[in-house]
């Protein structure tokens, strides 16, 4: 199953995507809000305070998370575009991994195909959210463990980087829809991490594609020219 991604475009539209974000944001502050006030409640013990304050929390912190998503997608430009060494790069997120994959087994591999440097132009920040956000959705698709697999290879013109996980993976509608505003199929997600990962691959003049196997697993593949 192979699925490109190239409703970007379609989602440039920030006016229109504000409205529904405003929309997402009130649903967990409105619940916020109604802990909150049953915490005010005479005789409340301390074990359903406790429990009221996490649920407060839990609620503050999903519609930061839905803002937190939503500027970086307004705001998908390049401002900073230099040589990124992708190999380097890609082991400087080593640290950054393990602590997303505590709460399972996973066996992290990476991969460099070919042993030469090799440069892509881009903002470095920009293409570490990118690959944070794909590792993010591999490790959450292993709830039960499993393999994360990060690799790369050249050819004369191109740069692939391939994220390959072992997880739940994807069926056909859920392929199609990935990357589409607020489509998530977690109780905590947001569903706006792989679209700011399409439009921030875009700008950098790359391409990403998904193949994905229901119980198998899914292979992330973004393409970007070579530089120098
Ligand atoms: P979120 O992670 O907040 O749900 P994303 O935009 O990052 O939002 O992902 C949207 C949806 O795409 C996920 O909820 C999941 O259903 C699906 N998805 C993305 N990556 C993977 C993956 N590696 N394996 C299985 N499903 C995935
Ligand atoms: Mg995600």
């Amino acid at each position: 199953m192979q699925e490109e991604l190239y409703n970007a475009e379609k989602y440039q539209m920030i006016g229109q995507l504000a409205a529904s974000i405003s929309h997402e944001i009130r649903n967990p502050l409105t619940t916020t809000r109604g802990f909150l006030q049953m915490m005010g409640k005479p005789n409340i013990n301390t074990e359903a305070l406790e429990r009221y304050r996490a649920h407060a929390i839990e609620g503050i912190e999903h519609a930061n998370a839905i803002i937190t998503d939503y500027l970086n997608y307004a705001k998908p430009s390049i401002e900073d575009a230099r040589p990124i060494d992708v190999k380097a790069e890609i082991n400087a997120l080593i640290p950054w991994i393990s602590p997303l994959s505590v709460m399972s087994t996973i066996e992290i591999k990476i991969i460099h195909e070919q042993e030469a440097s090799c440069y892509i132009m881009g903002e470095p920040k920009k293409f570490q959210q990118c690959l944070l956000n794909l590792i993010k959705n591999a490790i959450e698709a292993m709830p039960g463990g499993g393999v994360l697999t990060i690799t790369t290879r050249v050819d004369q013109a191109n740069v692939y980087i391939q994220i390959a996980d072992t997880g739940i993976g994807m069926n056909k509608l859920q392929l199609k829809r990935i990357g589409m505003p607020f489509f998530t199929t977690k109780e905590k997600g947001t569903g706006l991490g792989l679209m700011v990962v399409v439009s921030l691959v875009k700008v950098m003049g790359g391409q990403i594609v998904f193949n994905s196997k229901t119980g198998k697993g899914t292979i992330c593949e973004i393409r970007y020219a070579l530089y120098g």
